[in-house]
């Protein structure tokens, strides 16, 4: 028998009518019965919490982080499933993939649709994850929904209701799953594991800022203002602001803020080729390019690093390291 710990933390797939909208409700062993168990699995159910993953903050997610790696150092147990709301599903994933150093596999799911909706997909996404984690090795953190495997690192949520709902839109997903089986297509690319932080006394402030048309750097120094200790530019293009935005970098970084760069585009790598306030100008004030990483992870990435050094040095070395494996695939950019 496979032994699964199936760790609930709230969403769709535990949400029920609350009079005025769908809430998370259910817990962890209300969801299990929801969906069937595949043949020679045998399953653990831990109850973290029960939100809605919008609510969900730095502390919800090192406690998700620290947990798994409780779960994991017993060496009877061979993989987790995650039950998580999608909608910041891609962060929580992201950060126990940075994390994870362990050939076991921790596999997110989730749905679309409310828990006991006729035609709902939680009950056939918590069974493919369940068959997932119970067979593959060596994959890290992965995410399953609607019969596909997503590597956990550039896997974004892509549409709002579809079921459908996962995708990485610079790569390809891992594999597929149905019919009895996880079919692997590729080994998804990692960097060397971060060690697991401790518990902070409070949660570092880690910012996104988005530059757009007639923007101006107002928010990005109030994020200053407001303590962030790390700030994701969420720029246009290939990664490309203003002069005053690169001005207000250089100030960040000359303070020991960790900055980031990313795109709002939905596709495709930030790269070096503007000057005039692009990624060039944005670059040489200290912002670090985050390959083909959206927004939401780019953050999850600063997070890590803040939290795993104190200086901005050691931070933007684990930064850097987070990154590494981040090669851009230009032929689906
Ligand atoms: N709003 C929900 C959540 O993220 C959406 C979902 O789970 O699909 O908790």
């Amino acid at each position: 028998m496979a032994r699964i710990v199936v760790i609930s933390t709230g969403g769709t797939i535990a949400s029920r009518w609350q009079g005025a909208g769908y809430a998370a409700d259910a817990d962890g062993a209300e969801v299990m019965e929801t969906a069937a168990v595949p043949e020679g699995v045998e399953v653990e159910v831990v109850d973290l919490f029960s939100v809605n993953s919008p609510r969900l903050t730095t502390r919800h997610q090192l406690t998700l982080l620290r947990t798994v790696h409780e779960v994991l150092a017993d060496p009877g147990v061979d993989g987790i499933v995650v039950t998580h709301g999608t909608d910041t599903l891609e962060e929580s994933a992201f950060l126990l993939d940075l994390h994870h150093d362990d050939p076991r596999p921790v596999v997110f799911t989730g749905a679309q649709l409310p828990m006991g909706t006729a035609d709902g997909d939680g009950p056939g996404n918590l069974y493919d994850a369940l068959l997932t984690a119970a067979t593959v090795r060596g994959l890290g953190v992965l995410v399953v929904f609607d019969g596909k495997v997503h590597a956990a690192r550039g896997t974004v949520k892509v549409r709002t209701l579809a079921p459908d709902a996962f995708a990485d839109p610079s790569g390809h997903r891992v594999g597929d799953v149905g019919f009895g089986s996880a079919v692997i297509l590729r080994q998804p690319g990692r960097p060397v594991p971060l060690a697991v932080p401790e518990l902070p006394a409070s949660s570092p402030r880690i910012d996104l800022v988005m530059h757009h048309s007639d923007a101006d750097p107002v928010l990005f120094r109030a994020a200053l203002a407001a303590g962030a200790q790390g700030v994701v530019l969420v720029a246009t293009g290939a990664g490309n602001a203003t002069p005053e935005f690169v001005e207000a970098v250089a100030e960040a970084t000359a303070a020991g803020v960790l900055v980031a760069l990313t795109t709002r585009v939905e596709s495709g790598p930030v790269a070096e080729i503007y000057t005039h306030g692009g990624a060039v100008d944005l670059v040489a004030a200290g912002a670090v390019p985050t390959g083909t990483l959206r927004a939401g992870q780019a953050r999850i990435a600063v997070l890590s690093a803040v939290l795993g050094a104190d200086g901005p040095q050691g931070r933007t070395a684990l930064l850097r390291q987070a990154l590494a494996a981040d090669t851009p695939v230009l032929a689906a950019a």
